[in-house]
């Protein structure tokens, strides 16, 4: 296993991710049928993590 461009040869083959319906990324996983940016297909709702509503108040 190595890091780095000669990695990305592995990705070939099967694909597990498609273009998502709601985000619109190609993040929406095929087997796991679940997006992993939004979350579309986990939850009715955005995907949402704490670190996301942090407002810029010091
Ligand atoms: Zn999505």
């Amino acid at each position: 296993m190595t890091k780095g461009t000669p990695s990305m040869g592995k990705k070939s083959g099967k694909k597990n991710f498609a273009r998502c319906r709601r985000c619109g990324k190609s993040a929406y996983h095929i087997r796991k049928k679940k997006c992993a940016s939004c979350g579309f297909g986990n939850t009715a709702k955005l995907r949402v993590f704490n670190w996301m509503k942090l407002s810029k108040r010091r």
